[in-house]
């Protein structure tokens, strides 16, 4: 790791943008206009600390994301009208270059969407784009149904996918190569007449180019000659893999004046470092979904893609500002498409810089850049210490300084003690963060006071149509409030009834909302009789948090997940207090 502290978006220093490895030298000859300017080699820098070159890369790219048009086609993802209006928001609230909206001419959902979205959405950094294909063999530009709901679809940027693999022109359009390259230049042409700015995304492009690389160039040359903003070079099997990237992207940089773009799948796990390979020989403009959703393996996923260029190779992407909304922006989203969030997802998941028990806790205590790749702050994350029943007393101490608790000697004692008798009776504090800080907080004498349970009741019912009907009496202060309601299951009803009963005493309660249920059985052996184990995801549109109950009876294991959860969302809204909470 390099000691350089000129990243302006590094509030640690420690974790300034790592260098490549390599001594990659490339020579690009011209740049998009509005990226001219390069950022020069780092190792002239003072303080550097290394004497190897780094790659030329570009000062800036257009980050264009595709979510609510190729992230869409992902299996189990659908979206309304108003879902995708919310993801544009979230996307400009993140500040990315492009959002491409959908394809107005192949659904009506799309046509709503853009018919809406110039009086809903108040887009301040990004432009909205429009997705169509070129015109169709043997018909004029001008009676070509799709490229006219492009201009209908009234934005100021489309973008058109044109065949560039000979494959595809012969096998599947059935045309001649002729036909392909005019259908790009009448269709490139058509749009440019009507003021459009043209994206235009060359399908196949890289295994086109590996089998005939004269005719995917002249469908490039087609869509530069008429026009045409950028050349997106798309890998749409994604099956290729970064050495071939760092190939071919450099044959197509020297021989056109336009701006050069890429759009990766993800089907070799190479989308994110196809698309940084491609950036270090001279493309300026990525494209890709946040959260990387998308067909199949789905596309380049931006929420690292972002990351790695602004913070490793120092190319500006987003605004450098706005870098630490990445995680809030993923995690958002995510809830909106209706997907759990990934724990694992590079630099925004929630176990990325989650750390276990043991001598790897106590070092990161000491160096937190000993064990992370960068401060998880400059993207919106943090730094967590995971707790399980191997988890010694400094782990311990270590997770309630990070809550801001004091714990002293007897406390710790007991907590351990708690947590060795809990475990054993199932729980897994390890993936219930919410539940754990819950427990410490109790260790330190306090008590939740948002309400006492006096009883719940919860009746399911099978005659005819089924239903799930659940009472829940509960104490708000000195006030016995009692409240009925019905859910799809015993959790949902159990949720409704708790929430009637809090009533309008807790206004934050609105934004706080299951987003996940678990159920597992422990101990099989015992059949019907043994322990379940229910973890309860929950979110209030920033952060997320999960909260677990263990009981021999599934609901009540659900209540305790469930109240748990309640709990921890109203004790983090801030504005909700407690009558007589002790804080
Ligand atoms: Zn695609």
């Amino acid at each position: 790791m390099s000691n350089r502290t000129n990243d302006p978006n590094s509030h640690d220093h420690r974790h300034g943008p790592t260098t490549l490895g390599q001594r990659a030298h490339v020579d690009v000859k011209r740049a998009h206009t509005h990226n001219r300017s390069r950022s020069h080699s780092h190792s002239a820098e003072a303080g550097s600390g290394h004497d190897f070159d780094l790659p030329v890369m570009p000062a800036a790219v257009d980050v264009f994301d595709t979510t609510l048009r190729d992230g869409s086609q992902q299996e189990g993802l659908s979206l309304t009208v108003d879902d995708k209006l919310r993801v544009a928001e979230q996307l400009d609230h993140l500040g990315v270059s492009f959002i491409e909206g959908g394809w107005p001419g192949a659904n009506p959902k799309d046509e709503e969407f853009f018919a809406r979205a110039p009086k809903e959405l108040n887009l301040t950094t990004a432009t909205l784009v429009a997705f169509g294909s070129t015109r169709r063999a043997g018909v004029k530009a001008e009676s070509d149904e799709t490229l006219r709901q492009l201009v209908n679809a009234q934005t100021a940027a489309v973008c058109i996918v044109a065949k560039s693999s000979e494959m595809h022109v012969v096998d599947a359009l059935r045309t001649s190569l002729d036909e392909a390259v005019a259908m790009v230049a009448d269709s490139v042409d058509f749009l440019r007449r009507n003021d459009l700015r043209v994206f235009l995304d060359a399908e196949h492009f890289f295994d086109g180019y590996k089998a005939n690389p004269e005719f995917t160039m002249r469908i490039l040359r087609a869509a530069e000659e008429a026009g045409a903003e950028t050349l997106v070079l798309c890998d749409t099997n994604g099956g290729t893999l970064p050495a071939e990237v760092a190939q071919i992207v450099p044959a197509v940089l020297g021989r056109f004046e336009t701006q050069v773009g890429v759009h990766f799948h993800n089907d070799s796990g190479c989308a994110v470092a196809n698309s940084l390979a491609a950036v270090g020989t001279g493309a300026t403009h990525v494209q890709g979904c946040v959260n990387g959703y998308g067909e199949r393996a789905g596309n380049a996923d931006l929420a690292a893609t972002i990351p790695n260029l602004s913070l490793k190779l120092n190319v500006r992407t987003i605004p450098a500002e706005r870098l630490e909304r990445l995680t809030p922006v993923s995690h958002h989203i995510a809830e909106l498409v209706n997907i759990s969030p990934n724990p694992q997802q590079p630099y925004v998941g929630s176990s990325v810089f989650a750390h276990k028990a043991g001598l790897h806790t106590s070092a990161i205590a000491r160096r937190s850049d000993a064990y992370e790749h960068i401060n998880p702050e400059l993207v919106g994350n943090g730094t967590r210490f995971v707790v399980s029943e191997m988890a010694g007393r400094s782990t311990l101490a270590f997770k309630a300084a990070e809550l801001g608790l004091e714990l002293d000697s007897q406390a710790m004692s007991s907590v351990l003690d708690s947590l060795k008798r809990l475990e054993n009776a199932g729980y897994h504090f390890e993936v219930a963060d919410a539940s754990l800080e819950l427990l410490l907080r109790d260790a330190t004498g306090w008590k939740q006071s948002y309400f006492e349970l006096d009883s719940y009741r919860v009746i399911s019912d099978h005659t005819g149509a089924q239903s799930t009907e659940a009472t829940v009496k509960v104490f708000v202060g000195d006030e016995r409030q009692v409240a009925t309601a019905e859910g799809n299951g015993p959790v949902n009803a159990l949720d409704g009834a708790l929430r009637q009963a809090l009533g309008s005493r807790y206004p934050a309660l609105d934004h706080i909302h299951l987003v996940d249920y678990r159920v597992r059985v422990l101990n099989t052996s015992r059949g019907t009789g043994s322990i379940t184990r229910v973890l309860i995801d929950s979110a209030d549109g920033e952060t997320m948090w999960t909260t677990i109950g263990v009981s021999e009876n599934i609901i009540e294991a659900s209540w305790q997940a469930l109240s748990d959860s309640i709990v921890y969302g109203l004790l983090h809204a801030g504005g909700a207090k407690a009558p007589g909470a002790k804080r």
